[in-house]
């Protein structure tokens, strides 16, 4: 299982590689009202249409560098998002492809350096980077989408008994009661048993059990397989301590990943508006 602090320390490293060439949304606007001014003079016959075409390819690819702002950089996404994200950082690597591509042309007819092309490689070397990140990124929501999806067939539904979920997991009531201070304590203990923090991947609501529609506020998931060594250790702390937990293990059918240990009781179903 991978630990999802590690990802954080990786992007914030890129954040700075990349936001040195992010253009600001009003920058986006501003270049769109320009393109318009330009759409109307090539129309008329006053600019070439090939400028207007690189114009085009310039937004477009500001916008995807500002969908990769708030969705690569950002906190929280759901499955979807994280689709997107991938789409727009391959575009990126493609248009600075294809921008080296013209410029070999360029040196191979003589009338460039071969230096020139230090640039453009560069370029995709840094686009290269960001892909990465972001399947690597998209990697992580979508286990989380897992481990969601896993707890949301065993939720609570209101006014039933809870659903059989012995192949799914073990669900521990313990007595009943977990708030911040329990897991202040779990952390620290878990912390100096192991020297390392434990590997959280879900406090509370996040954007994918919003999407999933199941409240998962007040818990958290811990992204560790319950069979594994610090998941026996843990489940017996909590047991030790009669705190709640839940013991995925089982992913849901057609579904290869998920197990993790749920901290606190099991959600419940999103109440509307909430
Ligand atoms: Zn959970």
């Amino acid at each position: 299982m991978r630990c999802f602090a590690g990802l954080l320390v990786v992007c914030a490293g890129a954040s700075l590689l990349f936001a040195q060439s992010d253009p600001a949304d009003s920058e986006i606007q501003q270049a769109r009202v320009r393109l318009e001014q330009l759409r109307s003079l090539v129309e008329a016959g006053a600019a070439p249409r090939a400028q207007l075409a690189q114009a085009e390819a310039k937004i477009a690819d500001a916008e995807d560098a500002a969908l990769l702002r708030r969705t690569l950089y950002g906190q929280d996404l759901t499955d979807a998002q994280s689709e997107e994200m991938i789409a727009a950082a391959n575009r990126r690597l493609d248009r600075r492809q294809q921008a080296f591509d013209r410029a070999k042309k360029l040196v191979d007819a003589g009338v460039a350096t071969q230096a020139s092309l230090s640039d453009f490689l560069e370029e995709i070397d840094r686009a290269r980077q960001e892909s990465d990140l972001a399947s690597q990124r998209a990697g992580l929501v979508h286990e989380l989408t897992m481990m969601a999806e896993l707890e949301r067939s065993v939720e609570e539904p209101i006014g039933s008994a809870p659903p059989a979920a012995r192949e799914i997991g073990e669900r521990h009531d313990g007595d009943g009661v977990f708030t911040p201070s329990t897991f202040a304590r779990v952390e620290s203990a878990y912390e100096s048993h192991f020297g390392r923090p434990l590997p959280v991947s879900a406090m509370g609501e996040t954007a994918v059990h919003r999407a999933l529609g199941f409240d998962h506020r007040g818990r958290v998931d811990v992204a560790i397989h319950p069979d594994q060594p610090e998941g026996v250790w843990l489940r017996e702390y909590l047991d030790d301590n009669h705190i709640p937990y839940f013991a995925f293990r089982q992913a849901v059918a057609g579904k290869a990943t998920g197990a993790h240990i749920h901290l606190g009781p099991v959600s419940g179903p999103l109440a509307h508006g909430g």
